[in-house]
């Protein structure tokens, strides 16, 4: 069955923007979504890798490396000569189940035919699987601590260390990390909240019309998922060249002093710790930017992005009883009045 396009995705307008911008600039971090069952999390993540042109891959390497990324950053690359055919792979979406095992999720290293045939042996982990696309995690606060800063420290540097007993190896391991999950079930330590780009909250629809409108999409791509895609073609085309353009256009666009200048103000006014608030803001509304085509951040993407940005980076307020996202609406209106 084809994937349900992103563009039929009805409402839900936060999340989706903030998966774009991580597909604009891997480098914002990951997206946090949180809120209700069933409001189409796992759908927008298939969704927005199906949309994403395919890509060129070394055959038969086991982490899909870039024809034209440098030989030695793999282990197998840096050992097989590069064949001079390359495959047109699509963007991986690797789902980690709650119940994986450290060595499924890093890899294995085999010690006993490293010691007895004196090879390294490593098997591949879902880490490699997921290189150069996404990582998704279903009820990521149900996920160990330790699991989870692993996998913040890998999607930050890109490269996945397996060691054990003396051994050691590493392999590129480039993905954007997407977490949902159920605040009621269980929160995310605030160490590990602030280390995700973008968190975004999603509910279920309570206008009437657009659940009138999510019903019908979703019942007309189960009965023709054919025709349901084929209708949606030209939207899927037109915002897969959007993607690509921002892409391009993203290293040419221009933060000038006074977007920073905004940023720090904004961060000041909800106190949010240590600069790297500041930081996501400027790289999420820079890719904003390139997203719809603009040569230099204003305010206007500033105050766009802002609740996706920070909300999960404010200390509690045992004084302010309102949620984040009203802190950070308030903040915005405070430092960008008019
Ligand atoms: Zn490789």
């Amino acid at each position: 069955m084809p994937t349900f396009p992103f563009t039929a995705i009805v409402a839900q307008d936060e999340m989706k923007l903030a998966l774009l911008i991580a597909a604009v600039d891997p480098s914002v971090g990951g997206v946090l979504v949180f809120g209700d069952r069933g409001t189409g999390k796992s759908t927008a993540i298939r969704a927005l890798a199906a949309l994403l042109p395919s890509m060129k891959a070394v055959p038969g390497c086991p982490y899909a490396c870039d024809p034209a990324s440098p030989p030695q950053a793999c282990p197998h690359c840096a050992k097989n000569p590069r064949p001079k055919k390359n495959v047109q792979v699509p963007v991986p979406v690797v789902d980690l189940p709650l119940g994986a095992t450290e060595d499924r999720v890093v890899g294995a290293l085999d010690l006993e035919r490293a010691l007895s045939l004196g090879e390294k042996a490593f098997e591949p982990g879902l880490l490699a699987k997921a290189n150069r696309g996404f990582l998704y995690i279903d009820e990521v606060n149900l996920l160990e601590d330790h699991l989870v800063d692993l996998l913040l420290d890998v999607a930050a540097s890109g490269v996945n260390t397996v060691e054990r007993e003396g051994l050691s190896l590493r392999h590129p391991a480039k993905f954007v990390l997407v977490g949902s999950g159920n605040p009621e079930e269980g929160e995310l330590r605030p160490q590990l909240l602030d280390r995700f780009g973008l968190a975004c909250e999603v509910v279920t629809p309570t206008e009437i019309k657009t659940r009138i409108d999510v019903v019908r999409r979703r019942d007309a791509y189960e009965r023709d998922p054919d025709a349901f895609c084929a209708a949606h073609a030209k939207s899927e085309k037109a915002l897969q060249k959007k993607l690509t353009s921002a892409r391009e256009l993203l290293p040419s666009v221009d933060v000038p002093d006074a977007a920073l200048e905004s940023a720090a103000r904004l961060c000041l006014a909800l106190g949010t710790d240590g600069l790297r608030g500041e930081l996501t803001l400027m790289r999420t509304a820079r890719a904003l930017a390139a997203f719809e085509g603009a040569s230099t951040v204003t305010d206007e993407h500033l105050k766009r992005i802002a609740p996706s940005a920070l909300r999960h980076r404010l200390r509690r307020n045992p004084l302010d009883e309102s949620g984040s996202t009203a802190r950070v609406t308030r903040a915005v209106a405070e430092v960008f009045p008019g």
